[in-house]
């Protein structure tokens, strides 16, 4: 299975995967770098994966549904153009010879879910749509801190290896606000600076893994002392020793962090 990133907008990743005759795409925003994609590569597009409501991740759904007679799948809680396969946690997505676990993810979106692709040759693969960036997370438009914080667990206790497939190249961005949060943290810097020779040849930072995002994402590491100082710093009513409060602290912060 080949695993593509398409640019989208300004900052979107459409992510395919084919097996260079059928592929599946997830949140498609625009159809149109499917539509190229799919006619570049000689590929039917059987299956179209939804993560949440956002425009920039369903706006090219009707489109290329009635151009290709995909099947939509997407999540139970929201409002995606329909028809729709509705999905919530533990149903399982079974398209193309590929079987994905749907894991439930609110925070961003209320009924935000992402897939959980274990079987792919050997490694895994993430779809997250917008709720666990690299280095980062969502806003939190929907839901709260304690939602969000149960949601990164959950991806957090994913098989290292997992390949982590996010929506948007917020990578730069991320980790410099992840510095500021933990300018001891050794493994940040050296990622920092291979995300920085990928983006200046202009390649895709993602994407990136599990083992990955715990080692340097710090809204993965609540619980590290260095987070949770930083965190308590930021604000001064934060109880550091509740992973909640650290966790709404950091997103307050980065909010405002330039
Ligand atoms: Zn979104
Ligand atoms: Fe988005």
């Amino acid at each position: 299975m080949n695993l593509l990133p398409l640019p989208a907008f300004a900052d979107n990743y459409i992510w395919m995967l084919h097996d260079a005759r059928q592929a599946i795409v997830v949140d498609p925003g625009d159809p149109a770098p499917v539509q190229k994609a799919l006619h570049d590569l000689g590929l039917r597009l059987q299956a179209i994966l939804v993560t949440h409501h956002h425009n920039d991740h369903v706006g090219g759904v009707d489109v290329l549904r009635e151009a290709t007679g995909a099947t939509v799948y997407g999540p139970a809680r929201e409002k995606v153009p329909e028809p729709l396969v509705r999905l919530a946690a533990g149903d399982k997505v079974d398209v193309a010879g590929l079987h994905f676990t749907v894991l439930d993810v609110p925070g961003h979106t209320a009924g935000h879910i992402a897939y959980y692709g274990a079987d792919m040759g050997g490694t895994p693969v993430l779809f997250c749509g917008d709720t666990l960036f690299s280095g980062g997370c969502g806003r939190l438009f929907e839901g709260t801190p304690a939602q969000m914080l149960d949601s990164l667990d959950q991806l957090a206790a994913l098989p290292g290896n997992t390949r982590v497939c996010c929506a948007h190249e917020y990578t730069l961005s991320n980790l410099k606000f992840a510095r500021a949060v933990e300018p001891g943290n050794q493994d940040l810097v050296h990622y920092l600076g291979w995300c920085e020779a990928q983006r200046a040849q202009g390649l895709p930072t993602l994407p990136s893994n599990i083992a990955q995002e715990r080692s340097i994402n710090p809204f993965l590491r609540v619980r590290e002392a260095e987070v949770r100082e930083a965190a308590q710093r930021f604000d001064l009513q934060a109880d550091q020793h509740d992973a909640v409060a650290v966790l709404a602290a950091l997103r307050q912060w980065k909010n405002e962090f330039r």
